[in-house]
């Protein structure tokens, strides 16, 4: 490149390897494969192994032998993220610099215990009843440990309580230049611009006790050290994408473009996941279903 202006689309296929993929990962890498070569762009390859106790080299090779039998290749090395934890806390005091983040020493219980006694939730009923929930389910943090003087975090810390480290989302929000949206794209129709809530995650993990990072850190300080300006995964993780639009904002990133495609589903109408037993590419290659089989079960047939 010598210093030119990179203008390449790059795309990326970032799985992780604590099962073996199913239908559903096999569309995503090849709807990015397909748009990386239709735009003549890149599709680069991250293994996002962050959780090194439920990922392993195991998981890792089946997804490269999964990956050669699709016939989909990739530019450049592979860049795993358990590698990498460094950069991630580089980019964690970046934010804890700024007053972004705090310790917060809560288990669960903590949690489960602060909301049920919210005058809001008891007027709803049952524990914790009527307690909002992020969009992954869990109940939104009520902010106790936030309310700590420094003096009770340095003590805590002393005693050696574990901790994670939570976005302050109101003061995010504040510093974070709004509002926030992205450019969504999908086949066949106009790009749109999609505005962003991070304020539905409140005051998200970005970094948790057994693990130096969180998935969202990682993503998206991945998503810019390797310039990604197409970020084509499943639906599910929609609204992801708002927190990762703050976070970007928050750490001057550029903000990719977003495909978040339709997920693929079972016959019972469900998402294809490894709790609920669905058939993995390596069972439907044992039992003679081809390459192209899949392309035309996803609707992608005859796109290379
Ligand atoms: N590693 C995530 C997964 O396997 C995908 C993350 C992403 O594409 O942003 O579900």
């Amino acid at each position: 490149m010598d210093g030119g202006i990179v203008t390449n689309r790059r795309f990326r296929f970032a799985p992780s390897p604590n099962g073996r993929l199913h239908l559903g990962h096999a569309y995503s890498a090849l709807l990015n494969r397909q748009l990386a070569v239709t735009h003549a762009g890149d599709l680069l390859l991250r293994i996002e192994d962050i959780d090194t106790v439920r990922c392993t080299p195991f998981f890792e090779t089946a997804i490269g032998q999964d990956l050669a039998w699709l016939g989909i290749d990739w530019s450049g090395r592979v860049r795993r993220q358990s590698e990498h934890f460094d950069f991630y806390r580089t980019v964690l005091d970046g934010l804890g610099d700024r007053n972004l983040l705090y310790p917060c020493f809560c288990t669960r219980g903590d949690v489960a215990r602060a909301i049920t006694t919210f005058p809001a939730a008891a007027a709803g009923g049952g524990r914790g009843a009527g307690w909002p929930t992020d969009p992954d389910g869990s109940p939104l943090y009520p902010g106790t440990c936030r309310r700590l003087t420094d003096a009770e975090r340095r003590r805590l810390r002393e005693e050696g309580r574990p901790y994670v480290l939570r976005l302050d989302m109101a003061t995010a929000l504040a510093v974070a230049r709004r509002p926030l949206h992205w450019m969504e794209y999908r086949e066949g129709s106009e790009p749109r611009r999609v505005d962003a809530d991070p304020s539905a995650w409140g005051d998200a993990v970005l970094c948790r006790k057994d693990i130096p990072a969180s998935y969202h850190v990682a993503v998206v300080a991945d998503d810019e050290l390797q310039r990604i300006t197409d970020i084509v995964r499943g639906a599910d993780l929609l609204a992801a994408t708002s927190l990762h639009r703050l976070l970007q904002e928050l750490l001057k990133f550029g903000a990719p473009a977003y495909h978040h495609h339709a997920l693929v589903l079972g016959a019972d109408g469900l998402k294809l996941s490894k709790s609920r037993n669905s058939p993995t590419l390596a069972e439907l290659r044992r039992n003679g279903t081809t390459p192209e089989d899949v392309k035309r079960f996803v609707g992608l047939s005859g796109n290379g």
